[in-house]
């Protein structure tokens, strides 16, 4: 490393702030300059579909650090500031505005966008997708003004926000392409544990449908058509329908990009002095054996720290079993392991379905790659040691909720 080194970050959301965050942890004491596209110092995002669109939580609390952190900690944030342009040999970061950063460690933390509806009338005001905090204070303000929505995509976002705007007393018609909500993540068993939940509270299901238009008056939205034929009326839409890796920065600067910034387990890029953490990563991972991209808070939280030990010439890798969460109602469930589309043998339930208090587990011959705990807590570690035991376990033991789930995967230090 340089006498003087510098490190520059790109995107300034959770990741970049937790990156900057460690480096001062770990007693870094160079320059650190985190560069932000947003007016917004680093936020959280989750509330923006939950507490905060539901006028729960207050906006102070989405922050990552209060406002005077930055100046503190000696982090020359620089928000409304895009990066254009990576010179990974030249060790530049081109701007905006023509001006170029130098750095020794390069971080690229860009994160993701929504991915946008082609759709005529896709462009009408009223259309909304939910990524930025001022997106979920335009969906917040339509809810207090509409009186029906229609939801496109039965995603976590498109999940959340059907819950949010029924909770505001707004009808609700949610459209997906596929047989269930979630269906290439939960697989069919649990998929229709979310369409009974929104059935229940009145919102409007449809599956297998398409969207063939938005449609609207005096250029706002009025309504949608299906392939199919059918239209709804709607004052506001709401799409979600995935989100794809910020990779443009890496793809011009030659870096290896292949569904994200393709890393290896200590999260650096083809570049050795160029790292990528969050949800624009494609990581290896040591113990799935294969790169994953993970697009949930707690990569967004960790992934940065081991990036950040790395950038220091630390000997770390990141190997935590992905974990993310969701809020619908009263549902709240936590899910930790890893399934490909497709890729379990079995699904083992715990508990009691019928009042949605249970434990979801996904096997394969016999191993558990993943388990999702529906309204039961402080279960997190013992199902994350059963998947990282890669041991077999008895499917009639694993359902029986009088064997203790850390009887199971062999590690006396999981309770639970
Ligand atoms: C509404 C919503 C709800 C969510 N709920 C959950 C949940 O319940 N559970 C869960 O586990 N996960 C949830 N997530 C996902 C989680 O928020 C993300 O995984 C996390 O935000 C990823 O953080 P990140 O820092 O990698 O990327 P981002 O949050 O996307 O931040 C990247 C930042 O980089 C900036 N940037 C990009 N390019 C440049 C550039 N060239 N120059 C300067 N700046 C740039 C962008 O503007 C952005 O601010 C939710 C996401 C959303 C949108």
């Amino acid at each position: 490393m340089a006498a003087n080194p510098a490190f520059v970050i790109v995107g300034a959301g959770l990741a970049g702030a937790k990156a900057a965050q460690t480096l001062r942890e770990e007693a870094f004491d160079g320059p650190i300059v985190l560069l932000g596209a947003e007016q917004e110092r680093p936020y959280e995002r989750p509330p923006l579909s939950k507490g905060y669109l539901l006028g729960r939580d207050e906006r102070d609390s989405v922050y990552v650090h209060p406002p005077g952190w930055y100046a503190e900690h000696d982090v020359d944030l620089r928000l409304g500031v895009t990066a254009t342009a990576v010179d990974p040999a030249g060790h530049e970061v081109t701007l905006a505005d023509g001006s170029r950063i130098g750095y020794t460690k390069l971080l690229l933390t860009t994160g993701s966008t929504p991915r946008r509806l082609t759709v005529p009338g896709g462009d009408l005001v009223g259309v909304h997708y939910l990524r930025r905090l001022a997106d979920s204070d335009r969906i917040k303000e339509a809810f207090g003004s509409a009186s029906r929505v229609v939801v496109i995509g039965a995603g976590w976002i498109g999940l959340e926000t059907a819950a949010a705007a029924r909770a505001a007393g707004v009808e609700v018609t949610l459209l997906e392409v596929a047989e269930l909500p979630l269906l290439r993540v939960l697989g069919r068993e649990v998929a229709r544990t979310f369409a009974d939940l929104h059935a229940e509270h009145g919102v409007d299901l449809r599956f297998g449908v398409q969207v063939a238009e938005i449609t609207g008056t005096g250029g706002r939205v009025n309504g949608v058509l299906t392939t199919d034929g059918s239209r709804i009326d709607a004052d506001a839409v709401i799409v979600g329908v995935g989100i794809t890796p910020d990779t443009r920065l890496a793809e011009a600067a030659g870096l290896e990009v292949d569904n994200g910034i393709r890393v290896d387990a200590h999260l650096r890029t083809s570049h050795p002095d160029v790292h990528a953490a969050g949800d624009v990563a494609n990581a290896f991972h040591p113990l799935l054996g294969k790169h994953i991209r993970v697009e949930h808070w707690a990569n967004a939280v960790n992934q940065p720290q081991i990036a950040a030990k790395a950038m220091l010439g630390r000997d770390v890798t990141y190997d935590r079993v992905p974990y993310f969460f969701t809020d619908q109602y009263d549902l709240g469930m936590e899910y930790t392991g890893h399934v490909e589309p497709g890729g379990y043998d079995r699904v083992v339930f715990r508990g009691r379905r019928d009042t949605r208090e249970f434990i979801a587990f996904w096997l394969a011959e016999g191993r558990v790659l993943a388990g999702m705990n529906v309204n039961v807590w402080d279960v997190t570690d013992p199902i994350r040691a059963l998947v990282t035991s890669g041991r077999a376990v008895d499917a009639g033991e694993l359902a029986d909720v009088d064997v203790p789930l850390a009887d199971l995967s062999g590690r006396s230090d999981a309770t639970g």
